[in-house]
């Protein structure tokens, strides 16, 4: 009874404490201080395909997506890498030309918001940007299939603004091998260590996301910079060959790299990606149905697939994910690397999100989980977007290095 009494008045007093320090939001005040003065890099958002229909302003809140001015704002997104995407079947200098109208529209959303945003090419102008009270947009290009197979086209990419460049998406290109393709380089070409080569004398980082296992490992082998898996999650806990498995992660790491976690359900919940799986003769009728409405308008696209997956929920045939999913997969990578080695690359604009991490605005969530894991405040900042910096000096470093031996 006393005890009762005793464990009545000591909990009264934890709650009073407890309802001090949280918000009604859920982040405590610990986790907003250390969130809002860090850093934050998300090294992967398709919102650039939203700015191609010359209508989407990202100084305006938007009731769809994931990604605008207010919302980096409120979730303190310090820096961000818009992605030049283009399907993998569109090749040759149709390729280029897209890329290039991809690259312009994102400097352009820059140029129209000089108080707010800042193109960045460098760690250092990340922190200027920072200094300033502005966002740094950086620019990656999700795809090796739009250099044409010419090093002069990388080069001018680089020129442009870009940092890091995906070996492969979806398919293979003609220099390297995609994890969701058939085989048909084993790994990278000859040519394709050659572009390896001159994306470390450009520095512009090697982004492993997409590739086959063998790809990874030639790239790793044959840079000289470490490498970024800008928007991958872990294989251990979701197995999805879009995925590092931890022998992939334990190489990235031990040669310096980062693996930045993708948030996309099917990557990181297994039960999800199962479901999928055995939802997809129906989904691939559908996306049949949805070109004919769509064609190549990519945010038409991303709606009704949207529309989709909601229905397919609410009939029971697609399990909830919510974003502790995240965590978990932060967390494993951790656990195998280290802190040193982990980071954030959502795949918003570009991938089904879980619930509770719909958009930029609710990143401070993911500081409050890790803080609440027991994470230290500098491993925090590291994973928040320190990693990603270090990342980007040593891409620079590399490339001063090779470009003062010529
Ligand atoms: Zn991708």
């Amino acid at each position: 009874m006393v005890r009762a009494i005793l464990c009545m008045g000591a909990c009264v007093a934890a709650g009073v404490v407890l309802a001090g320090a949280m918000k009604a939001d859920g982040i405590s005040e610990k986790a907003r201080k250390l969130h809002f003065s860090s850093i934050v890099v998300d090294t992967h958002d398709d919102t650039t395909q939203r700015f191609l229909d010359g209508k989407f302003d990202l100084g305006t809140r938007s009731a769809l997506g994931s990604i605008d001015i207010p919302r980096m704002r409120e979730g303190n997104l310090s820096a961000i890498f818009f992605s030049i995407w283009i399907p993998s079947k569109v090749t040759g200098p149709e390729a280029v030309d897209k890329a290039l109208v991809q690259i312009d529209a994102v400097r352009e959303q820059v140029r129209k918001h000089p108080n707010d945003l800042v193109l960045a090419t460098t760690a250092a102008e990340i922190r200027e940007a920072r200094k300033q009270g502005k966002i740094a947009a950086l620019i990656g290009v999700e795809g090796g299939h739009m250099i044409n197979s010419d090093l002069g086209v990388l080069r001018s990419y680089a020129a442009l603004g870009v940092r890091y460049m995906t070996l492969t998406h979806s398919g293979n290109d003609e220099w390297a091998d995609s994890s969701t393709d058939k085989p048909a380089h084993n790994g990278l070409t000859e040519f394709g260590k050659d572009v390896v080569r001159e994306m470390n004398r450009l520095g512009v980082m090697v982004d492993i996301s997409h590739v086959s296992d063998k790809t990874f490992y030639d790239a790793l082998e044959i840079s000289k910079a470490p490498l970024i898996a800008s928007h991958s999650s872990c294989r251990a806990l979701c197995d999805h060959p879009r995925d590092m498995s931890d022998d992939m992660i334990k190489a990235l790491a031990a040669k310096g790299g980062v693996i930045q976690i993708n948030y996309e359900k099917s990557f990181i919940d297994q039960a999800y990606k199962d479901a999928s799986d055995k939802a997809t003769g129906g989904v691939v009728e559908m996306m049949a149905t949805i070109k004919k409405a769509c064609g190549d308008d990519e945010e038409c696209v991303g709606l009704e697939m949207k529309k989709i997956e909601t229905r397919l929920i609410a009939e029971g045939k697609l399990p909830h994910v919510t974003w502790e999913r995240i965590i978990d997969h932060i967390d494993h990578a951790v656990k195998l690397v280290g802190a040193d080695h982990v980071g954030l690359g959502s795949d918003f604009d570009g991938a089904n999100m879980p619930e509770g991490m719909e958009d930029a605005s609710k990143l401070p969530k993911i500081t409050e989980a890790l803080l609440r894991k027991g994470y230290s405040e500098s491993d925090i900042r590291k994973i928040l977007g320190e990693n990603t910096l270090r990342i980007l000096e040593q891409a620079e470093k590399v490339s001063a290095e090779m470009q003062s031996q010529r």
